[in-house]
């Protein structure tokens, strides 16, 4: 426990004081202290929470956790399956292909796999080296008010060593945000209401560490799998490396608790060894993590942002894990809030500015809970004649296409801080192999991240007027010049992906944003000044940015 860094002084004594040290909350911590902002990051339990929950990110989550230095493709706690994902029936037989090989347009794998609890507690040792950054643990907020210039949160300590104790303290700061989880004390204290799907699914998940090779004793059975047999519809996946560095990896398997069926006896562990059993896994060859049975629901918040104030994870939104896409989501919103709260504390922008990380953020995650609800109608089938129509329209459906996997999907943000009317723009950026500084890396690595004017075999400091350079500038972004080898240019399109990118749509300039969303294109120099302006009008720049 750090020194008691709260106590009554009237202006605020944080910049931003975060509720919940789960995934999002500690995500966003590292994002504002790195930039040199003072956080306090509020979590009610001393130790991270150990229960096992996603095992999968996509691309995008790769590239965001790369600007920790976390990198996926070789990180000893992360691992990767180079095969496609496969939806089969009772019989086995192929109802889908999905995509999960390939390397997305942003520039890494499509899906990777992890252990939650080993990500927050890496998360939580990197917010620890920043000393402007303050966690309190052991605290559960429990009240929040706000004023025009600062909100102010009432902590109750929840110390196991204290459980009767009653002591609260409070913490002013100038803004706070809620990363606390699903029953959000800030998203209800704010009085925000869900719009909820009504939908609610119990599953048992079993976190298993085989004790030999698990795949390769699985002949013919793909590394990442749906089962929808309706008589116990079944998600068989991996759950990343293990926790002995080369050692056995861990597996994943999930069963929907059948009507009737009580939750108790499902994740009692002699029910969690009958249900493997024909998988060949028993307690012989395998260590049982975790047995527990969840229940999967699908809603958001109505609102992301009031006042001084913000949602962010599982607070704002919450979706069946069918996807792999629910702490993904929160740890873009946390990508989101973190440049804007970063450029209001600068002075840059205005706070309105978060108004469109409400309109932004929450098109986007509802994208990905009607995806994920919808896949759950597919796999949730229990009832054997709509399962069999399920099977045959989906066979159908599946020749029709040649059996071609199907791809993962282009998802745009809510209308927001870009400008809707330029090809690609709210969309994550494509990223490729460049040489730039000495280095032949991904973009973000060899060049950097933030803001970005890229122009393809054309100077963009050359393009906007002196007054753009140095907003940029104030924005702390980049103009930068890329091309083919042997180009005046400072960054070398080392595989052409920007080219066959920017020339598909005819743009000679794209605007990237820090949280790698393409902002704008633009053809030429008058339009990417007319484009620039658009974009920073919605920024809600302050005057004192613009020098
Ligand atoms: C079975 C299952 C499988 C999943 N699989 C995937 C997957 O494969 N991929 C994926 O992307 N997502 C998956 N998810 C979703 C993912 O686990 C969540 O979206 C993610 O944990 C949300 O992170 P969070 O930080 O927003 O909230 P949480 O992880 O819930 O963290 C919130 C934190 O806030 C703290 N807190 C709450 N209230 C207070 C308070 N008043 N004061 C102080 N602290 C407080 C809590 O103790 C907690 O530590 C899965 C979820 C489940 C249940």
């Amino acid at each position: 426990m750090q020194p008691d860094p709260t106590g009554t002084a009237q202006t605020p004594e944080t910049d931003v004081a975060i509720v919940g040290g789960g995934p999002v909350g500690t995500f966003l911590a590292i994002l504002l202290g790195k930039q040199g902002k003072n956080v306090t990051l509020i979590e009610r339990w001393t130790e991270s929470y150990g229960r096992p929950r996603a095992v999968t990110y996509d691309h995008e989550i790769a590239r965001i956790l790369a600007v920790l230095g976390i990198d996926s493709e070789t990180d000893p706690a992360i691992s990767y399956h180079d095969e496609l994902y496969y939806w089969k029936d009772a019989n086995r037989e192929n109802l889908q292909i999905v995509d999960w090989q390939s390397t997305s347009a942003s520039g890494w794998r499509v899906r990777y796999w992890f252990n939650q609890p080993e990500l927050e507690t890496r998360l939580s040792g990197i917010a620890n080296q920043y000393p402007n950054i303050t966690q309190i643990r052991g605290y559960e907020a429990t009240a929040l008010t706000q004023d025009a210039d600062s909100a102010t949160l009432t902590l109750r300590r929840t110390e196991a060593e204290d459980p009767t104790s009653t002591a609260t303290r409070s913490i002013r700061a100038k803004f706070v945000v809620g990363a606390d989880g699903a029953n959000s004390m800030v998203r209800q204290s704010l009085g925000i209401t869900n719009e909820d799907k009504g939908y609610f699914f119990d599953w048992l998940i079993l976190d298993m560490i085989p004790q030999f090779d698990y795949v390769a004793s699985r002949k013919g059975e793909p590394a990442q799998w749906q089962l929808c047999d309706p008589k116990r519809p079944t998600t068989i996946v991996p759950g990343g490396p293990g926790p002995v560095p080369g050692g056995p990896a861990r597996r994943r398997w999930e069963y929907m608790v059948l009507p009737g069926e009580s939750v108790e006896e499902m994740q009692k562990p002699e029910n969690a060894w009958k249900l493997l059993a024909p998988w060949g896994v028993t307690p012989e060859n395998t260590v049982l993590e975790r047995s527990a049975v969840y229940r999967f629901q699908a809603r958001w918040a109505n609102e992301w942002n009031k006042g001084r104030c913000a949602l962010a994870g599982d607070a704002a939104h919450l979706m069946p894990p069918f996807a792999g896409e629910g702490m993904c989501a929160g740890l873009r919103d946390a990508f989101a809030l973190g440049w804007r709260l970063n450029a209001i504390l600068d002075g840059k922008v205005g706070a309105d500015v978060l108004h469109s990380y409400t309109s932004e953020r929450k098109e986007h995650a509802k994208h990905y809970i009607n995806f994920s609800q919808e896949l759950g109608s597919i796999i949730c089938i229990s009832d054997p004649e709509a399962a069999a129509e399920r099977d045959r329209m989906m066979k159908a459906d599946l020749a029709a296409r040649n059996f071609t996997p199907v791809p993962t999907d282009i998802c745009q943000l809510g209308p927001g801080a870009w400008c809707a009317d330029t090809p690609h723009a709210g969309e994550l950026s494509v990223q490729g192999v460049v040489e730039a500084n000495g280095k032949r890396d991904r973009f973000d690595q060899a060049v950097g991240f933030g803001w970005m004017v890229l122009g393809l075999n054309a100077d963009p400091a050359t393009a906007l007027t002196p007054e753009q350079l140095g907003q940029l500038a104030a924005l702390g972004g980049h103009a930068v010049n890329i091309g083919p080898k042997g180009a005046a240019c400072a960054v070398v399109d080392a595989e052409g992906t920007y080219a066959k990118w920017l020339n598909g749509i005819g743009a000679t300039y794209v605007l990237l944003r820090p949280d790698f969303y393409v902002a704008a294109t633009a053809a030429t120099p008058e339009e990417l000044r007319r484009r620039f302006d658009e974009v920073m009008g919605r920024l809600h720049i302050k005057a004192a940015a613009q020098a």
